[in-house]
């Protein structure tokens, strides 16, 4: 009897500031959505003792007047929505009205705020959630929210704190989101008295560069406008090969909001499949706009996460808006590259048949286009560089290119127009003969060459299985299987590049390395598993060393998809700019 009680209004915020007042940088979060649904152009965040001792967000928005400031202290008061209809096409970023009463029942708070409109503001203070007073204030227009010693009241919350560096790094991540969410605002943030960042109005290609420095940004695509059914995509990619150990910059917006979804995970993984080796990661800033009827905020009470109508759209769209900025960028890069290398190779004199032991492995140099045919043929290294006496060789303009030479066993040096490219020999033969694979048998890519006698031999039952759970791929890769009896595999054929390899070795090896890697379910990803696998087999293949089997590595390299990384999404060519090389010299 009488066990079921109302809770009081301080002690219903509380249960609520749990939901939505996690840590510090949950508070932030909040204040700074208030801000920016205010209409602000201009927010300053302080912070002290990671968040526990102050955190202050002051912005020049619309500000409130008395009445308003004292009613955004109760719980569900928001003048952002009427209805649960509303819910459904909300435009703002807050909209539930908790955030203000949870803070201010879970710290001492403080609320100056003024508008346009009157010529004095209103101060008011909340200690554990009883307002404790209210006086005129004169205060510049819009809002400040001042916290202090947040959770003093809550013993438990403040126990589950982490350490100072773990809140500081949650708030760091608040302010970066809203930094790259609203390039438009300028945002100070002030850490301890030190100024972190003071971050001017820009667009967000600017802001990328103003948050992370200039040479992060350099190492970044901006993303070409981009949309498809109703859903439009834009920001920045890393460029290709360029990783990095963790996910910390990967940044989703949907309609401004930074939210976590495996759709949009999902559309970044696959655009750079191939290009990152397992435990790298790329780094994107991509905002997506799609119809709020689209999306469901109301999920967490965070509104971290959200749900998506046709989240497989979504995830398309992200994916093609990604791998399109990442299929110009390679032409941007390497169109240049190309076209001398391929004029280098069509000029290469033929000396004689290129037959038996010595046969370069890429004998299929593409004939170059009339237009590269023309192009200027760049001196070799071999002949020495032209310098006008006294004074430095000028650097090749942007359009040139010439092969360096070999860098001992394993990698070739190219000059660019950029600056110098270095290329690892085996990563690139993989590459070529990983697309080589995938266009297949079929596609005329890969040639089956017929063994002078079919091996028959028995093989382990794992390995044997490996071998029938893929007959399909292994025979548009150019093999001639067959099993048959207990373990028994006949191979009457092999693709041309394993020529002269013991096949019972060779799918042995294939079937070991197969296995080692593939844990996929999925038919594709098997198939290019076999391939990888596969290619890898040639990947050591001794290779000529004269520089017309060089050049023609090159230009089969790049006229592949993806000739940056090899099929496990190791580098295949790095590049270092002039920029880099002058800095390190300090000619810059
Ligand atoms: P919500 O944002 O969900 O509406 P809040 O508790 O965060 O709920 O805020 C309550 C109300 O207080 C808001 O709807 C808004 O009208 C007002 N408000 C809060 N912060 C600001 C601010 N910085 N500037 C102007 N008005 C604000
Ligand atoms: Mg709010």
């Amino acid at each position: 009897m009488g066990k079921i009680r109302v809770l009081s209004e301080v002690v219903a915020s509380q249960v609520a500031a749990g939901e939505v007042v996690e840590r510090p940088a949950s508070v932030i979060k909040e204040l700074l959505e208030n801000s920016l649904d205010a209409g602000a152009s201009g927010i300053e965040v302080e912070v002290r003792g990671a968040g526990t001792a102050l955190l202050r967000v002051t912005d020049d928005g619309s500000g409130m007047d008395r009445e308003d400031a004292l009613m955004a202290l109760e719980r569900h008061a928001t003048s952002k929505i009427a209805t649960a209809a509303d819910l459904v096409s909300v435009q703002t970023m807050g909209f539930r009205g908790e955030a203000l009463p949870s803070i201010a029942s879970v710290s001492e708070f403080t609320l100056r705020t003024r508008t346009a409109k009157s010529e004095i503001g209103t101060e008011a203070a909340v200690r554990g959630g009883k307002l404790i007073a209210v006086r005129d204030a004169g205060c510049p227009r819009g809002t400040t929210i001042e916290v202090k010693s947040l959770f003093y009241n809550v013993p438990a919350r403040r126990k589950f704190l982490r350490s100072a560096a773990t809140e500081s790094a949650h708030l760091d991540r608040a302010i970066e989101n809203v930094a790259l969410a609203f390039p438009s605002v300028a945002l100070t943030y002030l850490r301890d008295g030190r100024e972190i960042h003071r971050l001017p109005s820009a667009p967000l290609a600017a802001r990328v560069g103003d948050l992370f420095g200039a040479e992060d940004r350099a190492q970044l695509l901006e993303i070409a406008p981009f949309e498809r059914d109703g859903i439009r995509v834009n920001g920045l990619v890393s460029r290709p090969g360029v990783t990095r150990a963790d996910r910390g910059r990967q940044f989703f917006f949907v309609n401004g909001r930074a939210v976590d979804s495996p759709f949009l995970a999902a559309g970044l993984r696959e655009a750079y499949r191939q290009m990152l080796e397992p435990g790298r990661h790329s780094t994107a800033v991509l905002h997506i706009a799609i119809d709020p009827r689209e999306v469901d905020c109301n999920v967490h009470p965070a509104k971290r996460e959200v749900r998506f109508r046709r989240g497989s759209s979504v995830r398309d769209a992200v994916h093609e808006a990604i791998a399109s900025a990442l299929r110009e960028a390679r032409s941007e890069w390497l169109r240049p590259v190309q076209a001398h290398i391929a004029a280098r190779v069509a000029h290469v004199p033929q000396t004689g048949p290129l037959a038996g032991q010595h046969q370069p492995e890429f004998p299929r140099v593409p004939a170059p286009p009339p237009e590269v045919r023309a192009a200027r043929i760049v001196t070799p290294a071999a002949t020495p560089v032209p310098a006008s006496a006294g004074s430095a060789p000028s650097r090749p303009p942007a359009e040139e290119f010439r092969l360096i030479g070999p860098l001992g066993p394993r990698y070739l040096l190219l000059e660019g127009g950029e600056g110098l490219v270095m290329l690892d020999r085996a990563a690139a033969r993989q590459r070529i003969l990983f697309e080589r694979l995938q266009r297949g048998v079929d596609g005329g890519a890969v040639a089956a060459q017929r063994l002078l006698m079919p091996a028959v031999f028995e093989l382990p039952p794992r390995l044997h299985e490996a071998v029938a759970g893929n007959l399909a791929a292994l025979v548009s890769s150019g093999f001639a299987i067959e099993l048959f009896g207990g373990h028994s595999v006949k191979v009457e054929a092999m693709p041309d590049f394993l020529a002269g390899r013991d096949p019972l070795r060779v799918v042995e090896d294939f079937a070991q390395d197969f296995l080692s890697e593939s844990s996929s379910r999925n038919r594709a990803a098997l198939d290019d598993s076999v391939r990888r696998a596969v290619a890898r087999l040639a990947r050591d293949a001794p290779e000529p060393a004269d520089e017309r089997a060089q050049l023609a590595l090159v230009t089969q390299l790049l006229s592949c998809e993806l000739p940056y990384c090899d099929p496990d999404g190791k580098p295949v060519m790095l590049q270092f700019s002039w920029r880099e090389l002058d800095r390190k010299f300090g000619r810059s």
